[in-house]
């Protein structure tokens, strides 16, 4: 009888350790169903946050219930002598929470914690040249994404995504993105996809629209995304994820292909909140 009980307990300990992601969500789910923001969020929110002021009454309480579940379960460090409060976290995550507005539970499956410096930062960095010789400098950063599921970013950039809301930049919109392109296990700029024929057209459309900016730049031409995004297929992503949701319009009407594939994975149309 003891023996039975045992293989019992082990199997349960077993499968909750193999679905312990899936369990966790389940029960958030339920936990942060009914849950809203308080009247001074709203307010913080309205005042500091373009596109919740511009959003229909059914994706703001979607988009606060998100919030809610990040505030609870996300960690927030502040850095270099920054003093956390409440509005600060809740405008990192409200903005976090856009992204994944209307994708299917797990959100946000690998982050774990945020950490938030006044401003840019000083990060070391090794690099190593032809010959093997190894340097070690600092570069100026303002926000990075890790594969483990910490994101630091720089306050002041924070507001600054905020304050301009049509300028094709925001920190958290682009260091998320790249959280999500991580949930893969690579930073590629391919993120988690449905299914084959998904995988085919995302690189199909995300080439050619990379390999365009690519020319672009070259030829010296305009272009609606941000050079940056030339650095790579990840920092691609990131970019113009952020031109998706500050330049809608632009973007649709440059590339229309590229932004209805972005429409397809995001779940909305951001020209609606502009
Ligand atoms: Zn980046």
């Amino acid at each position: 009888m003891l023996n039975l009980v045992l293989i019992l307990f082990l199997i349960i300990f077993v499968v909750c350790y193999w679905r312990w992601d899936d369990i966790r969500n389940h029960f958030w789910q339920k936990k942060y169903l009914n849950n809203s923001l308080n009247v001074q969020q709203k307010n913080l929110l309205l005042k500091y946050m373009p596109i919740y002021r511009k959003m229909t009454d059914a994706d703001r309480e979607k988009l606060e219930r998100h919030i809610v579940w990040f505030l609870n379960e996300k960690r927030f460090i502040g850095c270099d002598g920054l003093k956390l409060n409440d509005a600060m976290k809740l405008i990192v995550a409200a903005d976090a929470c856009v992204l994944v507005l209307n994708k299917p539970w797990p959100l946000y499956r690998n982050v774990k914690e945020i950490l938030l410096y006044p401003s840019a930062y000083y990060a070391p960095q090794t690099s190593r040249d032809n010959a093997g010789l190894v340097s070690y400098h600092n570069t100026v950063r303002q926000g990075e994404s890790w594969p483990g599921g910490t994101l630091v970013l720089s306050w002041h950039d924070v507001l600054e995504g905020n304050r301009l809301p049509s300028d094709g930049h925001n920190l958290v919109f682009h260091e998320f993105a790249h959280q999500l392109d991580q949930e893969t296990g690579k930073t590629t700029g391919t993120p988690l996809l449905s299914s084959n024929e998904d995988y085919q057209k995302w690189a199909k459309v995300f080439s050619r629209a990379f390999n365009q900016l690519k020319t672009h730049l070259a030829y010296g031409m305009p272009h609606v995304i941000h050079s940056y995004g030339a650095t790579n297929e990840a920092e691609f992503f990131a970019v113009i994820t952020e031109t998706f949701l500050e330049k809608p319009a632009e973007l649709r009407q440059f590339d229309p292909e590229i932004y209805h594939l972005l429409v397809g994975f995001y779940q909305f149309d951001p020209i609606a909140w502009h």
